[in-house]
């Protein structure tokens, strides 16, 4: 099972996803547990406050250290007495990028993971001193709060643990989990608003099909992510499909298939 703790000032934020669709099932399966804490129930004063001005001035306020010491002290302790290890996570716009290999490897982590939602202008710097979390970025922007980087996290590896997603063999074909993005998929009916589906999906030829989508892969990723396809070794099928890509010229996947598709009407 995989377990996340999230340490958040805004827990409704967590609550709204997290009990919908895919991570509502796996939770209900008994394959995922999130708790969300509150980061104001660890402050000691009678307004509960978890943030203060920045020292040396400036603009926005910075969340409090202290309320955060206790929230994780607190779980290292429960942790402890369970014989269990911590690993803390802390999304912020200055980590290490997050990426399917990222997520790949906190899919098979065992022990508790501790996200902590940063917030305001973020959070005071003695905290990383102190706690030398794991930093993450979700990308090169800055968003409001954690919150939706922890939601990001945990939805990305979540996915990848066996019996989470209703079919695994998705897990195989899908854009990242072989340094290719995906091939195009169709669903009925087989003419929308002028457009049609490639032939080849309505042949029944699964041998056709496989290579048809192994070819709008490479086409897509040397078109859309050629980076994803240095230093890469290709099969000898994939260097024939690539080469066909490459004589073909430089079409953009939706001409591709509307004129693919566009032939059946
Ligand atoms: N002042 C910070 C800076 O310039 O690096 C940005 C603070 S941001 C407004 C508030 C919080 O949102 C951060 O502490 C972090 O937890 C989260 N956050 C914002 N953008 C993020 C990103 N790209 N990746 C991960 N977390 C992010």
């Amino acid at each position: 099972m995989l377990r996340f703790d999230v340490l958040t000032l805004f827990p409704d934020m967590m609550s709204a996803v997290m009990g919908h669709s895919i991570l509502k099932r796996a939770r209900d399966k008994g394959l995922l547990e999130v708790r969300v804490h509150n980061l104001r129930d660890y402050t000691d004063d009678r307004h509960q406050t978890v943030d203060d001005v920045p020292y040396g001035g400036g603009a926005g306020m910075v969340m409090k250290a202290e309320p955060i010491f206790r929230a994780v002290e607190a779980l290292e302790r429960e942790a402890f007495a369970q014989g269990e290890r911590l690993r803390l996570l802390f999304p912020t716009p200055q980590g290490r990028p997050f990426t399917h290999e990222y997520a790949q490897q906190l899919a098979t982590e065992r022990c508790r993971m501790v996200i902590l939602c940063g917030h305001y202008e973020g959070v005071d710097e003695r905290v990383r001193l102190a706690l030398s979390p794991e930093e993450i970025s979700i990308g090169d922007y800055v968003l409001t709060g954690g919150e939706l980087p922890a939601l990001v996290l945990i939805d990305a590896t979540s996915r990848l643990v066996p019996g989470i997603l209703g079919d695994p063999q998705s897990l195989k074909e899908e854009s990242f989990a072989d340094s290719l993005l995906e091939y195009p998929h169709y669903t009925r009916p087989a003419s929308v608003r002028g457009l049609g589906v490639p032939d080849v999906l309505l042949s029944g030829n699964h041998e056709a099909i496989r290579l048809w989508r192994r070819k709008q892969a490479l086409r897509n990723t040397y078109f859309r992510r050629p980076d994803l396809l240095k230093n890469r070794i290709l099969t000898v099928e994939d260097q024939r499909l690539l080469d066909e890509v490459i004589r073909e010229g430089v079409v953009a996947t939706s001409t591709h298939n509307r004129e693919e598709g566009g032939r059946r009407l």
